[in-house]
């Protein structure tokens, strides 16, 4: 669609973010779904940008995303620091709720792919008691080898989803949809990170106050001490954004 082209985008570090609210991103993403190409939907947040400083082909493909919202309170406070206009914060957990509530209003059909075994059939059953008139095609965890790609690949195709989740964290996620862009039978493939456990209920999203004040990460962290490795890239990322007289580019 016309009115999606053109530069509505900034980049951090490389890495491409579109300049959209969540009401923008909730638009496109069901244009999308009405029409024929699978789209790839990506949610970076800081931990992805700085991981796309070490994998060059990471980051080209999460340039290549048709949709690609601000994850993370760290992009929005980096976009304020330099002024680069990010309306808002679109977290992709959110962004698959207003999915699932388009998929529900128009018998839109869904493929959850990732997690644990038995992880994604538990989202299924959570989902389907709270949007009863959407589809769920299949489900399929994420723990496969190189050899069963391909039959995991006929399994969503026969499915054909109208929208394909992919929860395999990053950058596994947006790889694997990137690798196979063209022969993915769906509308949109969207990466998820660990939403569908969410779902599942094998982990939880940190209560609203924590989310208003930015600090989901903080509860995050509070639930998963183990994380603290992972969360040290946050303090890293806001320490290369402060000393840089330019993120844009
Ligand atoms: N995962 C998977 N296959 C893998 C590695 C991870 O299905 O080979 C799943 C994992 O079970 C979890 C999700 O990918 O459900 C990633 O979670 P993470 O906490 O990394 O996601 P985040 O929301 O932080 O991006």
């Amino acid at each position: 669609m016309e009115i999606f082209k053109g530069t509505n985008y900034v980049k951090i570090f490389g890495v491409k973010i579109d300049k959209v609210t969540m009401e923008d991103a909730n638009k496109r993403l069901v244009s999308y779904m009405q029409g024929e190409d699978l789209k790839m939907v990506f949610t970076p947040n800081p931990e992805f940008i700085m991981k796309a400083q070490e994998d060059a082909d990471f980051k080209a493909i999460l340039c290549q995303g048709d949709l690609v919202v601000p994850d993370g309170i760290g992009i929005i406070k980096a976009s304020k620091i330099h002024h680069l206009d990010l309306p808002e914060r679109v977290p992709g957990i959110e962004l698959m709720e207003k999915a699932l509530e388009y998929c529900n209003r128009s018998k839109k059909s869904l493929f959850l792919f990732g997690g644990k075994p038995g992880v994604p059939e538990a989202a299924a059953k959570k989902i389907l008691e709270k949007y009863p008139n959407l589809v769920i095609k299949g489900t399929q965890d994420g723990y496969f080898e190189e050899k069963d790609e391909l039959r995991i690949l006929d399994k969503i195709n026969e499915a054909k989803p109208d929208i394909l989740f992919v929860g395999l964290g990053a950058p596994k996620q947006e790889k694997w949809i990137y690798k196979h862009r063209k022969i993915i039978n769906s509308k949109v493939a969207m990466g998820v990170g660990g939403a569908i456990d969410v779902w599942a209920g094998t982990s939880k999203r940190a209560p609203k106050i924590f989310i208003k004040l930015g600090m989901e990460w903080l509860y995050r962290l509070l639930k998963q001490p183990t994380r603290i490795g992972r969360m040290m890239i946050l303090p890293q990322f806001m320490i290369k954004v402060i000393f840089s007289k330019t993120i844009d580019g």
